[in-house]
């Protein structure tokens, strides 16, 4: 069974350019107008001039509407429980934030039901699917005993592959006085119980959270349990996550929002990617990373949600495009790209943020004719409609 779409206004393919290296691919948004495209059962197997289109069993006519690969949302934390709507509410009555929020969803994620948790879990991941968000990253990183981060990384494998283990997130409160103890739990008891169900280790290398020896450690004991890096980096100050990322081999640094020359240097000449989180800018009122500069010296950029109940409570990936562009200065096109094709390599995926033949087929209809709509009228629903792998669930 197959599908062609037709009448499609502007196709954006992001079809990678032959022979780049995975994980260097830069800036290759592509588009084709009055185009069409067929899926045949998982995969994209046609694309070109609505004109040249060949037969098909089912036929979708987008009339004019923009088709896009679906987003690729390479990191969000959504295994958790209660909410900090007051502690945003401070926030903007001129609190600052700090890595110590945290500890309250610690304490409702304890407390909370694995039918809780899982419940929460997929209402989210039916907001990100509705927005146009086929593939997500999760972590976790709100139990923080081997109990409460086992369930947490077995609850997300229950609805994505990208499953991240997060035990380095904060030192919880009954290891304050034994912050070497913690680490020492984290790449031991704890990481054995998550290995299974994760893909991903992920360390916040931030102050107040772990410094740069302790996110070694991390990154290293979760490499030899089989898990691959990323790090969360520079978010709230100068500090050694960049290089940590880098030196780990690491998939993605997350957040770069304060990069010294030498960081985005070591950025640049590495197959790390820097994915950026303008979400949580937004919802923090710090001011974004530097994404032109970022761009102009090479490096890969990615953008994704920060989905979580702290710092960034957003499941739009829409709507972090608009913040990229807007007020990060990227182009229409490097926000899409890197909203797909820059958030899989971010997930060191080929399958997914592209329209290539071969690719998963994962599409997104938008109700209007371009893609740079998502950033012109921001804050507007235009998801049409969502397929993935080939079937349309949104
Ligand atoms: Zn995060």
């Amino acid at each position: 069974m197959n599908t062609l779409i037709t009448n499609i206004g502007e196709l954006v393919t992001n079809a990678p350019a032959g022979g780049d290296e995975p994980g260097r691919e830069r800036g290759g948004f592509a588009a084709v107008n009055n185009a069409a495209l067929i899926m045949d059962d998982e995969r994209i197997a046609w694309t070109g001039p609505a004109a040249a289109a060949p037969a098909a069993d089912q036929r979708v006519d987008a009339d004019g509407r923009a088709v896009l690969p679906g987003f690729v949302d390479s990191h969000a934390h959504l295994v958790f429980a209660g909410e900090r709507g007051a502690e945003f509410a401070a926030r903007m009555a001129g609190l600052p934030y700090s890595a110590g929020g945290i500890r309250s969803t610690v304490a409702a994620t304890r407390a909370a039901s694995d039918a809780q948790l899982l419940g929460n879990l997929r209402r989210l991941a039916e907001e990100m699917l509705a927005q146009g968000i086929t593939t997500f990253e999760c972590k976790s990183g709100y139990g923080l005993t081997v109990a409460d981060e086992a369930r947490s990384v077995a609850l997300a494998a229950e609805l994505t592959p990208e499953v991240t283990y997060l035990g380095a997130h904060v030192v919880p409160p009954e290891f304050e006085s034994d912050p070497a103890g913690y680490v020492e739990l984290t790449c031991g008891p704890m990481l054995a119980a998550c290995a299974p169900h994760a893909r991903w280790v992920d360390v916040f290398c931030e102050r107040g959270a772990f410094d740069g020896e302790q996110a070694r450690a991390i990154l290293a004991a979760g490499r030899s349990a089989g898990l691959e890096p990323r790090v969360h980096a520079n978010q709230l100050g100068h500090g050694p996550g960049v290089q940590v990322a880098v030196e780990s081999g690491a998939a993605s640094a997350d957040h770069c929002t304060y990069l010294s020359d030498a960081d985005v240097a070591a950025l640049a000449a590495s197959g790390t990617v820097a994915t950026l989180l303008p979400g949580v800018e937004f919802s923090t009122r710090q001011p974004y990373p530097d994404a032109r500069r970022l761009l102009e010296a090479g490096v890969t950029v990615a953008i994704a949600t920060d989905c979580n109940p702290g710092s960034c409570f957003t499941s739009s990936m829409p709507f972090c495009i608009a913040l990229a562009v807007r007020d990060m200065r990227m182009t229409t096109q490097e926000a899409v790209w890197s909203a797909t094709r820059g958030g899989a390599l971010a997930l060191r995926r080929d399958d997914v943020g592209h329209l290539a033949v071969g690719a998963r087929a994962d599409v997104v209809m938008l109700n209007a004719p371009t893609h740079a709509y998502l950033a012109y009228r921001p804050g507007v629903p235009q998801v049409a409609a969502v397929w993935r792998g080939g079937s349309l669930v949104a």
